[in-house]
């Protein structure tokens, strides 16, 4: 390992290239970001990679440069798609987005924008929840803006609607966080908003809370406040007051060379001087703002022909976007058939496999949901008689067969919502929901005859088949387990009596008249 290629390199490098990105200083940001991709890469550390790239991706975005940025959105997608780790996928992801919405592809932006918020969430990650929010936001105000150019007032509002609603969570998610730069990126979005909706009053509000939030530096959210604020205070017609924020940003814009920014403030400043009967300084500025609308235009031309080479690009990352989200509902389909093995190991685990009743795994569990319930119930034990010797004069397939047509027996003479298990060896238990000491007596006399009376020929010839029946209900113990043991206790009393019985606990004795 080189000198410096410490992972706390990369780390610190790739951190101050966020905060560059956040501070709209994208081209010092690329010189810190490359270098922390290309520690990671050394340090074959496929995620932190996957992360730097896509901040390198958005830093190029943040320059115009969409050519590099889809390059390398693609690199960071599919590296972030093998690592596998969902902060980092949504990472990516968003930023897939956010080269959609640059290259005026709304739909396609909100989509993923919205994939992206929805992995931030399951990795747990509330600021990238928050951040990728408001880029969703921004899709759908672009969606909103083509649907304004070309003149459909209707679809310009049903964008607009979820454009305010999203930016909004967002921005209840960044004060929970006290994110200030989010908070402030939040307001100036929805300040805009307002603004394009024509709600003046309601754009200014957001601009006073923006106001309210200071920041060090954020050369970016502090041009596109003073744009948003000088459109609005002229559309309030508060022409005097506009005439600083538009000044402020003409400034700005003019530093930064943004041809879009500058042409408005040019716009809405001569408009507040024509206003303020100011006509040689309005004439001015009108006659800049032709020639810059001039700029701008050709300038569109030459980027909407760029664009058309940009979508090309982007097929791409579609392409990979898809096979992403193939993968998960592959995924998705393996844990479904994961799922469905679990429930049939859980069956298969609570089922007897000799006479296919539940075995004393599933009892044990209904027991507890029986306690639970608090119901009436009852319990039998029921134990083959002499079964030793059934083994012993046939053979013990003979006694397994035995055991088969004793399950079957049992299980029709049981109603829907009765239980009956093999407890084990040649003992069954039986579960009466909802039954008095005298109907579980009944119900368990009738299984007793039906056992006896059964023609047991077609097992072995000359076969007999007897059983003693226990009774415990629910009312004789505080649980189930005192229960069964009652019955247990009854069934040993019904062998002592002689077999082939059913023999409930005995009545109390009515207390003696003196
Ligand atoms: P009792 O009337 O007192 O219940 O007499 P019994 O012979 O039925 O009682 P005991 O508990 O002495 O014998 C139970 C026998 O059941 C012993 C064991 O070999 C047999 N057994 C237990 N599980 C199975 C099984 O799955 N298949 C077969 N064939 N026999 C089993
Ligand atoms: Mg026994
Ligand atoms: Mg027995």
């Amino acid at each position: 390992m080189q000198r410096g290629n410490s992972p706390e390199t990369a780390r610190s490098a790739q951190d101050t290239a966020w905060y560059c990105f956040q501070l709209g200083k994208p081209e010092m940001g690329l010189r810190y970001v490359a270098q922390a991709v290309a520690i990671w890469h050394d340090l074959d550390q496929p995620a932190f990679e996957a992360q730097a790239l896509s901040i390198q991706a958005w830093l190029h975005l943040e320059l115009g440069q969409l050519e590099e940025a889809v390059a390398l959105a693609a690199e960071a997608l599919d590296i972030a798609d093998q690592s596998g780790d969902p902060r980092t996928r949504s990472l990516a992801i968003n930023v897939t987005g956010v080269i959609f919405w640059m290259s005026r592809q709304p739909p396609l932006a909100i989509d993923y924008c919205g994939r992206a918020v929805a992995l931030a969430r399951e990795a747990g990650d509330a600021s990238f929840e928050c951040w990728w929010l408001i880029n969703l936001g921004g899709s759908h105000a672009e969606a909103a803006y083509l649907a304004l150019d070309a003149g459909d007032r209707a679809s310009f509002d049903a964008a607009m609607g979820p454009a305010i609603d999203v930016t909004r969570s967002a921005y209840a998610l960044a004060q929970s966080l006290g994110d200030g730069w989010a908070e402030r990126l939040c307001l100036g979005n929805l300040a805009e908003y307002f603004n394009a909706a024509e709600d003046f009053i309601g754009a200014e509000q957001f601009l006073a809370r923006f106001r309210a939030i200071t920041s060090e530096d954020d050369a970016r959210g502090e041009g596109h406040y003073l744009d948003i604020l000088g459109r609005t205070l002229v559309s309030l017609k508060r022409y005097e007051e506009a005439l600083v924020p538009l000044q402020h940003a003409h400034a700005l814009a003019s530093i930064n060379g943004n041809v879009e920014t500058l042409m408005f403030a040019c716009l809405y400043l001569s408009k507040a001087h024509e206003h303020l009967r100011a006509f040689e300084p309005a004439l001015d500025f009108h006659k800049r703002y032709h020639s810059l609308h001039q700029q701008f235009t050709a300038e569109r031309a030459q980027r909407n022909a760029r664009l058309a080479d940009i979508r090309y690009e982007t097929k791409k990352l579609r392409m990979l976007l898809d096979t992403e989200a193939v993968r998960t509902a592959e995924i998705a389909r393996s844990f479904e058939a994961l799922q469905q093995q679990t429930t049939l190991l859980t069956e298969a685990a609570n089922t007897d496999p000799l006479t296919g009743l539940g075995n004393r795994r599933r009892l044990e569990a209904v027991l507890d949901a029986v306690d639970a319930a608090g119901e009436g119930y009852a319990l039998a034990v029921l134990d083959v008689d002499h079964f030793k010797a059934i083994n012993d004069t046939h053979s013990h397939i003979i006694g397994d067969r035995v055991l088969i047509g004793l399950g079957g027996l049992i299980k029709g003479s049981l109603r829907g919502a009765d239980l009956a298990v093999r407890f084990g060896g040649e003992e069954f238990v039986v579960l009466m929901a909802g039954v008095t000491c005298a109907q579980a007596k009944r119900a368990c006399e009738r299984m007793r005859l039906t056992v006896a009376r059964h023609d047991w020929s077609a097992v072995a010839a000359g076969l007999t088949v007897t059983v003693s029946i226990g009774i415990g209900v629910s009312v004789e113990g505080p649980d189930a387990r005192d229960i069964l043991e009652i019955a247990d206790r009854n069934l040993y009393r019904a062998k002592q009596g002689g077999r082939n019985r059913v023999i409930v606990s005995p009545r109390p004795a009515p207390p003696r008249l003196r």
